[in-house]
């Protein structure tokens, strides 16, 4: 079909950071505002829980088929998606490529079954199942990269580090939505985010000792572009404390940190402390998806902005 090629590209699925990030992206997609991701990195085994608004039986069918997605349908609603990160129908096909087996559970709100979805090799049932006791979806992963031994071997225990950062930045953005992330072996809870009225809030849950008095606001919009968030006034030590953002989507952007950076040496001179060059930020752009070309290199999001001097002078003034 056209709409495929014109989409297709051949991102492949390897970390744990990367699976447990796109199975939180679809429970965002589907408006969930509780997300539970459990994750054994002893059995690979990868479990997120949403309170969501589930899958149809007929979608069901076809979901982890490669380029099934109920989100874009023609190539103008795929230049226009604005709403949703996934778009490709691609993430949940990779994932049980590489696994021993998927499972969707799943409940529609207004539905008065659940069905569960069951991928192994290549074959996969869709059956009735007991109730869930409320509207969302489950995705359990079992033996992620089962079938790559090797790679799965290069993952250690500090992926927790990397899962929780790339959880963190969703928190971040998505204020509304309270999230946990429980590291099944032993069972302790990594993070814990619950509902707050703002960014502002959500960073404070992320990094507790943050100031918030401390807190700038901006927001700056010229023609189709915004840029908003919240920056620091106290210099921090550390890039980790920088946020940035293309339409919710968490993005690397060396080239925007140091746009930022280079603006505070200039604005906050000398003395104090040298080692303080970083503001701590959480930046926000919203522009038409026109603008950008965001390619998802494993764990990294890099985008790249057609129209950047506009994003610049956003930054600048
Ligand atoms: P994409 O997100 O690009 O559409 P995915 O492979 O990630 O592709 O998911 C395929 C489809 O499965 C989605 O379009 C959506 O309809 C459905 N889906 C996946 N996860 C969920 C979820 N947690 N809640 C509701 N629907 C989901
Ligand atoms: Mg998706």
């Amino acid at each position: 079909e056209n709409v495929i090629a014109q989409i297709r590209s051949s991102s492949v699925i390897d970390s744990v950071t990367q699976c447990v990030t796109e199975l939180v992206l679809n429970s965002l997609d589907a408006k969930a505002t509780a997300v539970a991701i459990r994750v054994n990195l002893a059995t690979f085994r990868i479990q997120v829980v949403d309170n969501g608004r589930g899958i149809s039986r007929a979608n069901l069918e076809s979901v982890g088929l490669r380029y099934m997605t109920t989100k874009c349908h023609s190539l103008s609603d795929f230049k226009k998606r604005i709403k949703f990160y996934g778009f490709k129908g691609e993430a949940l096909a990779s994932v049980s490529n590489v696994s021993r087996r998927v499972c969707i559970t799943t409940r529609e709100h207004e539905c008065e079954d659940t069905y569960e979805k069951t991928i192994q090799k290549e074959e996969s049932t869709v059956e009735v199942t007991k109730m869930r006791p409320s509207g969302g979806t489950t995705v359990t992963v079992e033996g992620f990269l089962s079938n790559l031994p090797v790679r799965q071997q290069c993952i250690k225990n500090n992926e927790f580090e990397s899962i929780r950062r790339s959880v963190e930045s969703l928190v971040i953005i998505h204020p509304r939505v309270s999230f946990t992330l429980r590291n099944e072996l032993g069972g302790k809870v990594l993070l814990a985010s619950v509902k707050c009225p703002d960014i502002a809030s959500s960073f404070k849950t992320i990094h507790p000792n943050v100031d918030e008095n401390e807190f700038d606001f901006f927001r700056v919009t010229k023609s189709e572009t915004s840029v908003e968030g919240l920056i620091h006034k106290e210099l921090g030590e550390n890039k980790r404390l920088q946020y940035i953002y293309v339409n919710k989507r968490p993005i690397n952007c060396p080239k925007i940190q140091q746009l930022i950076n280079s603006h505070f040496k200039n604005a906050k001179t000398r003395g104090n402390d040298r080692k303080k060059t970083s503001p701590i930020f959480v930046m926000h752009i919203k522009c038409p998806y026109s603008d950008v070309d965001i390619s998802l290199e494993s764990t990294k999001t890099v985008v790249f902005f057609k129209k950047f001097d506009i994003v610049k002078q956003c930054i600048d003034k």
